[in-house]
């Protein structure tokens, strides 16, 4: 008997979830309009509160792969909302992150390989049309920026005047279409160049060795006594270990090279010779897991955050192969994906680590 009254109550359970589901249209049109409202009228950067933040909006290379998109890292402090790099899938993950891409202040370009400028211009053309701001964003960096931004402002030029045409200079004003490039002089070794100074956020520019593209940098971002450095595309660099002394996160690339030798070597095996060669040549221009690890150790940084995770890690067991022998030097790091994010609050020495879910 007991186990009849059982049955009946899975085959109404069934049944009741069967009816939500087919009903599942109805059911969230009474709920959505609020939904809505919600969602437009938040903004994620207020719930951080007062400290440094960096999140992944990209925490790849050039390659595809499943969990991690073109390099760029999301730095909020101060209630702004900067990028350096803007990869593939770069503006779209800001919003999976929670955050709005027409909070974007600015752009930090560190040198000008495709895969950290390839998601520029819908960056731009996003924070311009939810936006409400009256100049084009700042798009700041070495010698060199001034002609990636023009090239995208040109290449955007008619998607600019079809918006203004369709939603008005009220919303889509020519003003604020597009990008200003600011360019700076590449800092010599040893020392930084401030390149910006404003509401408590200090950003320096850092000279590292990417050859033979040059230029190539760095960015050290301080706040309000917390501090973040980014690599970008560097060998080891002992520019990068000075900067990086007791800083509270380094976000540093790093390719695995003994993956990239058996790609080159399967690449070769397979007649596919132009493959086979650019898997061998990237080997030259890039930090291992362990070297980056080691400038972590030696500068004595609080975390170590791997980004520009190169090549993609989609087979399980291959972040074994490439985190190999990086547990031996340094035992404070994240392997990043979409969506980490590090919250280092003032006032404190906290390093928070969230993953933040991203739906590709
Ligand atoms: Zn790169
Ligand atoms: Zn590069």
């Amino acid at each position: 008997m007991a186990l009849k009254k059982r049955y009946v109550i899975v085959i109404l359970l069934i049944a009741l979830i069967s009816i939500s589901y087919s009903q599942r249209g109805a059911i969230l049109l009474t709920v959505l309009p609020n939904a809505l409202t919600s969602l437009m009228s938040t903004n994620g950067i207020d719930d951080l509160g007062d400290g440094l933040h960096v999140g992944l909006c990209g925490a790849g290379g050039p390659m595809p792969s499943g969990n991690r998109s073109g390099p760029c890292v999301a730095v909020i402090a101060g209630g702004k909302l900067f990028l350096v790099d803007t990869g593939t899938n770069g503006a779209r993950n800001i919003n999976r992150m929670g955050l709005r891409t027409d909070a974007v202040e600015g752009v930090f370009l560190t040198h000008f390989h495709s895969d950290h400028i390839d998601g520029l211009g819908e960056t731009a053309m996003l924070r311009w049309m939810g936006g409400n701001y009256t100049e084009p964003m700042p798009v700041y960096g070495p010698k060199g920026v001034a002609e990636v931004v023009d090239g995208f402002n040109q290449a955007y030029s008619s998607d600019a005047i079809y918006r203004t045409a369709h939603h008005g200079s009220a919303v889509a004003s020519p003003a604020s279409s597009g990008m200003t490039a600011v360019t700076f002089e590449i800092p010599q070794d040893n020392t930084s160049l401030m390149i910006y100074d404003k509401d408590d956020l200090n950003v320096e520019m850092i000279r590292v060795d990417h050859a033979p593209i040059a230029p190539a940098v760095a960015y050290l971002f301080t706040y309000k006594g917390r501090t973040a450095l980014v690599s970008g595309d560097t060998i080891k660099s002992s520019n990068i270990e000075k900067f990086s002394q007791g800083i509270d996160l380094l976000v540093h690339e790093a390719l695995s090279p003994q993956l990239l030798q058996m790609m080159s070597t399967g690449a070769e095996n397979a007649n596919a010779v132009s493959r086979a060669k650019i898997f061998h040549d990237v080997l030259d221009y890039h930090t291992s897991p362990v070297e980056a690890a080691e400038i972590a150790r030696d500068a004595n940084v609080g975390h170590l955050l791997y980004y520009h995770v190169v090549p993609p890690l989609d087979v399980p067991g291959m972040d074994a192969i490439w985190l190999d022998g990086v547990n031996d030097v340094f035992s404070s790091y994240t392997l990043g994906q979409d969506g980490t994010l590090f919250t280092l609050p003032i006032n404190s020495n906290k390093i928070v680590r969230v993953q933040l879910k991203i739906e590709n």
